[in-house]
């Protein structure tokens, strides 16, 4: 049996083969798989749950909610995008969401899972806006504007956040190796999985002697990107477009 991990798939309208893909992965795996964990970022934004019931967004509920409702456990962890995922999203699609962090036994193994940016430690312009817009009363404040006002600022929130990256170090925008440390320590695993950087990679370092691990997962914007763990392996693969290229699934590759 195997569990599903995957992050940073960023779904959104403008890339509706991202989307299928998902829904691919969903039901080759759901019926047979132990459980999926979603580590944040699943959607390109998410402005509240009532954006839920807009067209765009059905065929993933309803897909997730055939994975749940085939007694498939789904996870879901807020991302720095879609950290508004809340309790009508939860029942719409079955899923669970969990805290970030969180260890989780993975047969037999302690797991640390997080969506990876608390570790970007070095970034500190972005971590200030972080603690800005996940307290309650930036988030209330939000939530009590209109869907279209909510639509027009986290436009030009993401418009400023791609002009500030692109003056950022690659160095700063990765994670702190001493908060990655610090973190395994506190939770006292030696196991970390994580998004959020967009950089794939299974890294093995040594802590206090021994060796401790963390898996980065990657993001969906031109393949899949998925770690697949059971018992004895775990595997980080690609899952390329053209999976999609067949008779029942025709849809055109961006
Ligand atoms: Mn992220």
């Amino acid at each position: 049996m195997t569990t599903f991990f995957i992050s940073d798939l960023h779904l959104c309208a403008q890339r509706p083969a991202i989307t299928e893909l998902f829904l691919d992965l969903l039901r080759r795996e759901g019926p047979h798989a132990d459980a999926f964990y979603i580590l944040g970022d699943l959607f390109e934004y998410w402005i509240g749950d009532e954006a839920a019931s807009q067209d765009e967004y059905r065929p993933i509920i309803d897909g997730m909610r055939r994975v749940a409702d085939g007694g498939t456990p789904l996870y879901v962890m807020h991302g720095n995008r879609d950290f508004l995922l809340g309790a009508q999203f939860e029942r719409e699609t079955g899923c669970r969401l969990i805290q970030d962090p969180i260890v989780v036994d993975l047969y037999g193994t302690g797991v640390l899972l997080m969506h990876g940016d608390t570790l970007c430690t070095d970034d500190h312009e972005y971590q200030a806006i972080r603690q800005r817009v996940r307290s309650s009363e930036w988030i209330e404040a939000f939530l009590r504007k209109s869907i279209g006002e909510r639509n027009t600022l986290v436009r030009q929130f993401r418009e400023k956040s791609k002009i500030v990256s692109a003056t950022k170090s690659p160095e700063i925008m990765d994670v702190n190796q001493q908060a990655v440390e610090a973190t395994l320590h506190k939770h006292g695993v030696r196991h970390l999985i994580h998004g959020h950087t967009h950089r794939p990679g299974q890294h093995v370092f040594d802590l206090d002697g021994e060796r401790a691990h963390r898996d980065v997962l990657g993001d969906w914007y031109k393949q899949g990107s998925v770690l697949r763990c059971d018992a004895q392996e775990w595997l980080l693969q690609d899952i390329p477009l053209s999976r999609l290229n067949g008779p029942r699934n025709a849809i055109p590759a961006e």
